[in-house]
């Protein structure tokens, strides 16, 4: 392809992306309060200090006794153990249980000593103010949650790199855990090119067209956990495009840009972020569609991006290389895949060019058997922003194939996340 110096494979050109950084330099470390710790990065394995539950404590509501004293009890041939006392949940139990005894207990209460199971209260039936009939046989434990049956003080309960979750935070609160160390969050600072480019509708003249990447970019990023540093619109000025870039290398850890990544007459960025520092742009054009022409590279040690202007260019090349540079650079490990992937079944025929991997914009249609139908959607240029927002998911057309037939089965990437 004139005036691209490679057009190599995604999987390839982000190794070698990835390789150019120094990873090390990017990884912060800070504390902050757990519950302001919400999708952020563990830097450090937490360790539980305590066992939770604290207590063995009852699983379920009835009585707590002797597991000896129920074996043989049934519906036919009860057993009757006296009752000594009672404890509610958040009660420190006052009595113990001695052969022949039981004590009415709540789930969630502590197990008096003495105990070492709990009959259901409907097994059981109380014929006087103070002696119970049991129809069940229990064994030890049976109905109990024993003391750091869920965590065990010393136990790993996160590992570095994790996302913190809802459900980590409450399993850190439940250990007493107040604070957290976390990656601190990158700064990526964000500006869009072009001489055509306006902030807002309502200044739209002929010719002009908003700005919509840098909004875009803007929420990705803070899906992403990434800091947004708005850097606002450049005009396709040498001098402007300089003067940003070099504010945007000071203050930020990555840069990302939109737009004058071709080879136009207008097209500055590319050279010009070579000229300003050495390795400069490494990778210029990737062998996809839509989204070709990507430039990645290095300028004083911070990672950059020229994403395409071309808004569905810049959404694909944003998930492909730079929500994964943010998080290879985290170290951060997801539960599932950013992009979860599914078989489908192609509801038309679709043809693709060979040699390039294309990303198709899909609708998907679930069918009364539960099998899921993949409807392309008939828009499939960089410039339809609208088939991005229709779209339920991609559909990865390789390298290698010319395309699928109807009813052919294939695999999609459901466009969710988190
Ligand atoms: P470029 O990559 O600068 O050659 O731009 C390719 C196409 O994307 C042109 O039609 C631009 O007008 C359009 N474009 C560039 N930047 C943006 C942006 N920030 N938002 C929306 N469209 C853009
Ligand atoms: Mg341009």
């Amino acid at each position: 392809m004139k005036g691209f110096a490679e057009l190599t494979n995604v999987d390839v050109v982000r190794e070698k992306f990835f390789n150019l950084i120094d990873k090390p330099k990017f990884q912060r470390k800070e504390k902050v309060p757990l519950m302001q710790s919400i999708w952020r990065v563990l830097a450090e394995d937490i360790v539980s200090q305590v066992n939770i539950p604290p207590f063995d404590r009852a699983a379920m509501d009835g009585y707590a006794v002797k597991a000896e004293n129920t074996f043989g009890a049934s519906t036919t041939s009860p057993i009757q153990l006296k009752i000594v006392g009672a404890v509610d949940i958040g009660d420190t139990p006052t009595v113990t249980v001695h052969d022949g005894e039981a004590v009415r207990i709540n789930t969630g209460a502590p197990m008096p000593p003495g105990a070492n199971a709990v009959v259901m209260a409907e097994y059981t039936e109380k014929i006087s103010e103070n002696i119970l009939e049991i129809y069940q046989t229990v064994t030890p434990n049976k109905n109990l949650a024993k003391a750091g049956e869920d965590v065990k003080k010393g136990d790993v309960v996160a590992k570095k790199g994790t996302i913190i979750c809802p459900q980590d935070i409450a399993l850190f609160h439940a250990l007493g855990i107040e604070e957290v160390t976390v990656w601190q969050k990158l700064k990526v600072a964000v500006f869009s090119t072009g001489d055509e480019l306006v902030e807002e509708y309502n200044n739209l003249s002929p010719a002009k067209i908003v700005d919509s990447n840098r909004p875009l970019l803007k929420f990705m990023l803070q899906r992403d956990g990434a800091e947004f540093l708005d850097m606002g619109i450049v005009p396709d000025d040498k001098d402007e495009l300089k003067k940003t870039l070099l504010k945007a290398i000071e203050q930020a850890d990555i840069i990302v840009t939109s737009g004058g990544t071709s080879v136009g007459t207008k097209d500055y960025l590319p050279l010009l972020v070579s000229e300003l520092g050495s390795p400069g742009i490494v990778i210029h054009g990737v062998n996809i569609t839509p989204g070709r022409p990507v430039a990645l590279g290095k300028i004083k040690e911070k990672p950059l991006i020229i994403l395409p202007g071309y808004p569905v260019a810049a959404f694909l090349n944003y998930n492909l290389f730079v929500r994964p540079l943010i998080h290879y650079l985290m170290d951060s490990s997801y539960r599932w895949q950013p992009y979860e992937k599914i078989t489908a079944k192609m509801a038309t025929r679709i043809s693709s060019r060979p040699g390039v991997r294309e990303f198709v914009r899909v609708k998907l249609e679930i069918t009364k058997d539960n099998e899921v139908l993949v409807h392309p959607i008939r828009r499939r240029g960089a410039g339809i922003l609208s088939s991005v927002t229709k779209a339920d998911a991609l559909l990865v057309i390789p390298e290698d194939s010319e395309g699928y037939d109807d009813g052919e089965e294939v695999i999609v990437e459901l466009l969710r996340y988190k």
